[in-house]
């Protein structure tokens, strides 16, 4: 573009003459009043200006034309340095950026279309005050080669430079959000990975996806969509700031580049930070709109090094965020990877297993903690697969709401429900959870009112857990379906409070008979400084305020369930007084007698401990030993597979990928030891443990371990061993029995 533009300039200028005389040499220009008639003629045709330095860079002169045209006086620009006047221009589009204009001057150099911003006196705004010229000019040196200043002319370009700009512009923007476009961000990525690679730099990539925007479009219109994703891109920008390049890639997803960023706990809070301001309720059109967001993070070098590895790797960990339930973050692993494979499989086994009847229900009680009794008890669905152990409904419940399965599913599972809660004792409540897809399903009531009849089971009994995901979109809807099912009998109850959209509004319309407080408030309530015993007491006088029970979920120490007692939590459903229990197991405890459930749990609530059975490095002085992670929390491990390790040795774990653990062995046996973190991990995202930073690649290349060693696999830590032979201080256990 710029050079065609040039060309045009270059044409112009030579069928004027210009070209030649301006590259003529003093000797051999015409005289004195040919010359100066040549050069009115030329600034009088528009074609040209003229301007004039001494050997400082003050202008000395500028043609009267060009004066006029900007409309300023000899005296606001002469004796002004040349640089003051003429502005340095973006770079423009496809161009490296020129070599700033004061550096030739320096130098004594040549200037040959250099294009500068000019800014003129009598415009009425800066947009359009400013002109752009295209600069020629040499340096003037007098016969004993002093250096005497430049000559130089000039033409005006703006008409053609603004257009060439709004054109370039325009390929590198969103034009609805005017966010950068995704041509553009593929550009800049892939120079700044390139660039970076050199230097060794990190460079940190976020996928972000809205959840349901599909949903608001179809249901608000299209018009309405748009204002939203340009809502989110303004959310967007102000979140990241200058510390990165947000842009739109089109339709509702969304990137941010981080360059200069692999700090995990600083992305996983901005990440953090990305999901929860999105998930605020938009106004759009004078309609109240809720969305969710998942966002996908990966690094380079550590996930990849070019343009496709990286966004790959992106992409996975988004999808992984989104298949987790929406509404979170996720990092890259090399594990999503393989999950992503099996993931794949699953849907398949799964229409099997549902079609074999494999799938069964488990009832977890739901305990009054001030007199131990049972008051009801939520079915849960239990897969048992053949190749792959249990699997978790948190796992098989979102593949079964990308089809028609969840419906399938969710009819079986509350017709057996009900038919099941018949044998129980009838002050006993029976909660079956309802996914949001189900329950915005037309006929969902008929399906509810089919499985009551068919057991004969008073709708009282009944009570079903949603989700506030179906606060989505048509509220309005919604509520009819809150309506029609309240017509029945049964009960409503809103799960997993607190990690939704966590809006009061729809509280307050009365249809929820109990609110369920999501176990992330209670899990580690008991902890010093921790915030979340005030959130249950405001969840709990709410509730109460609007005639709720509540339900703390997932309590699983006795400091726990005293504290949601002591807070006013109606229920206590958790791990302190029951996991889920098959059915026999639950008519067992009703032969007993027994509706009382005896509290049982650890004493106090300890960082997550997450069992494990994974084999990893542990380096200690110059030797480098197997071992099994047992159980992983923020702060420690503990492994097996050492002998005589003593109490108070510093270790470093490697946890692969570049993840290395400074530790202390706080407690040792014959073949298990305790180790504390000097620095404590960081979550995930979903559920599990990660460090914070990761030892580069760079730095393992350095030592001599090329960047091709940086797939999947173990850390390759192996070469490093390879030099080592100094006896070892511990015994090393065969891992293999
Ligand atoms: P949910 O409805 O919030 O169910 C509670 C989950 O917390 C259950 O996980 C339960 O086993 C677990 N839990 C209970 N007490 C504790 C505790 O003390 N500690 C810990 N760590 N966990 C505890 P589960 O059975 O894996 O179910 C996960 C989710 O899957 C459920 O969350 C629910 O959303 C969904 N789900 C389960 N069954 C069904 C179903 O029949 N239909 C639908 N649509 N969703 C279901
Ligand atoms: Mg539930
Ligand atoms: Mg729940």
């Amino acid at each position: 573009m710029a050079m065609g533009f040039l060309k045009t300039v270059r044409d112009q200028a030579s069928r004027n003459g210009l070209a030649k005389r301006q590259s003529a040499h003093a000797a051999k220009m015409p005289s004195l009043p040919d010359r100066a008639n040549v050069l009115s003629d030329v600034e009088e045709l528009g074609i040209g200006m003229f301007w004039a330095t001494d050997a400082n860079g003050h202008l000395t002169f500028l043609s009267q034309r060009a004066l006029t045209d900007l409309g300023l006086g000899a005296e606001d620009v002469l004796g002004k340095p040349l640089t003051q006047v003429f502005c340095e221009t973006e770079a423009e589009p496809g161009e490296a950026q020129q070599r700033a204009i004061g550096f030739k001057l320096k130098a004594h150099s040549k200037i040959e279309d250099h294009v500068i911003a000019i800014a003129a006196g009598n415009a009425r705004s800066a947009e359009v005050g400013t002109r752009w010229w295209r600069l020629n000019g040499r340096p003037l040196v007098d016969a004993s080669g002093t250096f005497l200043g430049y000559r130089g002319s000039a033409l005006d370009i703006t008409s053609q430079y603004a257009h060439d700009m709004q054109i370039a512009r325009h390929s590198q923007v969103d034009e609805l959000t005017g966010l950068t476009n995704r041509r553009k961000l593929g550009q800049r990525l892939t120079a700044t990975l390139a660039a970076f690679r050199a230097s060794q730099r990190s460079c940190a990539l976020m996928m972000i996806d809205l959840d349901r925007f599909k949903h608001v479009n179809d249901t608000m219109g299209h018009p309405a969509g748009d204002e939203l994703l340009k809502k989110v891109a303004e959310r967007l920008k102000s979140l990241v700031g200058d510390s990165g390049e947000v842009g739109r890639l089109g339709g509702d997803e969304f990137q941010v580049l981080l360059p200069d960023m692999d700090d995990r706990g600083t992305l996983g809070e901005l990440a953090n930070r990305i999901v929860q301001s999105l998930s605020q309720p938009y106004q759009v059109n004078g309609r109240r709109a809720i969305i969710g967001t998942s966002v996908g993070i990966a690094i380079a070098p550590y996930d990849g090094v070019d343009t496709d590895e990286l966004t790959r790797a992106a992409d996975m960990a988004l999808y992984a965020a989104k298949e987790s339930r929406g509404g979170t973050f996720c990092f890259f692993t090399t594990e999503l990877r393989d999950a992503a494979n099996k993931y794949a499989k699953l849907g398949e086994r799964l229409r099997d297993a549902v079609d074999r009847g494999d799938l069964k229900l488990a009832y977890q009680p739901l305990v009054d903690p001030v007199s131990n009794e049972v008051r009801c008890f939520e079915a849960l669905l239990r897969w048992h697969d053949e190749q792959e152990g249990p699997i978790s409904p948190a796992d098989f419940i979102p593949v079964a709401e990308n089809d028609d399965l969840i419906v399938k599913i969710g009819e079986t599972a509350l017709r057996q429900a009900c038919q099941d809660a018949m044998q129980w004792p009838d002050t006993i409540r029976v909660a079956v959870n309802v996914s949001a897809k189900q329950f915005v399903r037309p006929g969902f009531r008929k399906v509810v009112a089919s499985a009551l009849e068919a057991s004969g089971l008073d709708p009282a009994r009944l009570e079903l857990e949603i989700t506030e995901s179906v606060f989505v979109g048509d509220l309005e809807a919604v509520d009819a379906i809150f309506r029609d099912l309240k017509s029945l009998g049964v009960r409503l109850a809103l799960d997993d409070f607190g990690t939704g959209y966590s809006s009061l509004a729809y509280l307050k319309h009365g249809h929820f008979d109990k609110l369920k407080i999501d176990q992330s408030f209670v899990r580690g309530c008991t902890e010093n400084g921790d915030i979340n015993p005030a959130i249950i007491t405001a969840i709990v006088a709410l509730a109460k305020a609007l005639d709720m029970q509540t339900v703390a979920e997932g309590v699983e120490a006795m400091d726990e369930l005293e504290l949601v007692r002591a807070r006013g939590a109606d229920l206590v459903q958790g791990y302190v007084y029951s996991p889920a229990i098959m059915q026999d197991a639950v008519l067992a405890k009703f032969a007993d007698g027994t509706m009382r459930v005896k509290p049982n749990g650890p004493p106090r609530h300890r960082a997550d401990r997450i069992s494990i059975f994974r084999k990893v490095g542990l380096i200690h002085e110059d030797h480098y030993y197997d071992v099994i992670l047992r159980n992983l929390s923020k702060t420690g491990a503990r492994i097996t597979g050492l002998a005589g390790v003593l109490k108070g040795t510093d270790v470093v774990l490697d946890l692969g990928h570049g993840q290395l653990v400074v530790s202390k062995v706080v407690n040792a046996t014959e073949s298990s030891q305790g180790l504390q973190f000097e620095t404590a991990m960081i979550s995930d995202g979903s559920g599990g443990f990660m460090t914070r930073h990761r030892i580069s690649p760079y730095s393992l290349a350095e030592a001599g371990i090329p960047l091709a060693a940086l797939g999947a696999g173990k850390f390759p830590l192996a070469k490093w061993r390879e030099g080592h032979k100094s006896p070892p201080a511990f015994v090393q256990l065969d891992l293999n029995v």
